[in-house]
């Protein structure tokens, strides 16, 4: 067992009672105790950053190393030409693949016409962003509204939580981020934004020019708001950092200056390291090594079946450790289960096995020889997800 909370324990046994866990040690306290074999355990997986509305995507758009304004812009072509489709259907299937994938917390992008059924039915818990887009100035109102709905609308269950993404520095009127920053401050809720994902986006910072500003003319959404050279991510740090919560969407291309200014409101700002991805697009080498030098909370998402080929978090951190061989799998494991829950926060916290908290557990079937440290058997190893368990009840993990 790997309470992420403390050392491992090994023969751990989780005492459960309704929703919660009850004891955590080497011994039940009470009632039937179910052996699951060589597995371990571990809190829910959290992924910090999907879009399960694209869970119908069959493969990554584009070749690796497409360029990124080119991928966004096949991504809205096929949206247009309906081959996108998207609905309660596809995050219903999404949901599914995420909870057969042992994730028990999830960061969801959400549109405007999102709606609860899929979620309500899911014992995943999701904390769903309002994507907020106004490249131009007229297109600010009624995004402002929006978020001010979403934000507002009480959850009417416990299965989400609300908060808001402007999406990206490309596609959101300065003004809208500071309006969405301060709705979301009044009602204690989350930021996710898109930043430092591509070399273009910087080049559009600081330029005004270059890929994303003819992308924006190319779909009329150019009335030069976003124009103004200069620009850098740090901007965008500094008007998040005002967020009760801040997620930052990939970073890929953040500077040093940049990680430390994070890793100092590490207790609010999140990086969320989204690694196929990262790898679909052939960005630079991700600075993660850095990032956890100084300090930085880096959660790790999926990011949507658009740019990586599935919803599996096990897979994500199995990319990682062969991309950063240098980081402790300890850290990684703790990435994708503290980290996010601490990203995405709110009430009743996750990413911990101990007592008091909600009984959301994954159990990693383990496939190397006996005795080896089981964080590196988890994220070198190539075991499936044994079982999962949300708030107590385990899960048919078995796919349709
Ligand atoms: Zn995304």
């Amino acid at each position: 067992m790997l309470p992420i909370a403390g050392e491992p324990i090994d023969g751990g046994v989780v005492g459960i009672r309704g929703d919660r866990i009850v004891s955590v040690g080497r011994r039940a306290a009470d009632g039937p105790v179910e052996d699951l074999g060589d597995v371990a355990l571990l809190p829910g997986l959290v992924n910090a950053h999907a879009h399960l509305e694209l869970s119908h995507v069959r493969a990554p758009l584009g070749e690796p190393g497409i360029a990124f304004a080119e991928w966004i812009r096949r991504l809205v072509a096929a949206h247009r030409r309906g081959n996108m489709p998207g609905g309660e259907a596809a995050v219903a299937a999404g949901l599914a693949e995420s909870l057969a994938g042992g994730v028990t917390r999830l960061g969801d992008i959400v549109q405007p016409d999102w709606t609860a059924g899929p979620y309500a039915k899911s014992p995943i818990r999701a904390t769903l962003f309002l994507e907020l887009i106004a490249p131009t100035f007229e297109r600010i109102d009624a995004q402002r509204r929006a978020a001010r709905a979403h934000l507002e609308a009480a959850p009417p269950l416990p299965f989400w939580q609300p908060g808001v993404s402007p999406h990206a520095p490309y596609s959101v009127h300065p003004a809208l981020l500071e309006d969405a920053v301060r709705l979301a401050a009044r009602r204690g809720a989350g930021v996710a934004m898109h930043l430092a994902e591509s070399r273009e986006e910087l080049h559009f910072l600081a330029t005004g020019e270059g890929p994303f500003r003819h992308l924006l003319m190319g779909w009329d959404q150019w009335d030069g708001s976003l124009g103004e050279p200069g620009r850098c991510p740090r901007d965008f740090l500094r008007a998040l950092a005002s967020a009760p919560r801040a997620l930052v969407i990939h970073g890929n291309y953040l500077d040093s200056e940049d990680t430390a200014f994070l890793a100092e409101r590490s207790d609010r700002m999140s990086v969320v390291y989204c690694p196929r991805t990262h790898g679909h697009f052939r960005h630079d080498p991700y600075p993660l090594e850095r990032m956890l030098a100084q300090g930085v909370r880096v959660a790790l998402g999926t990011d949507s079946r658009a740019s990586s080929p599935d919803l599996s978090l096990l897979a994500e951190l199995r990319h990682a450790v062969r991309r950063h061989p240098l980081v402790a799998p300890r850290t990684l494991v703790q990435m994708a289960t503290l980290a996010g829950a601490e990203a995405l926060g709110g009430v009743d916290p996750a990413g911990r096995i101990e007592p008091g908290r909600r009984a959301d557990l994954v159990a990693v079937a383990l496939d190397g020889p006996p005795g080896r440290d089981p964080f590196e058997a988890i994220v070198h190893g190539a075991g499936p997800i044994a079982a999962v368990w949300c708030g107590g009840a385990r899960v048919d993990i078995t796919r349709p």
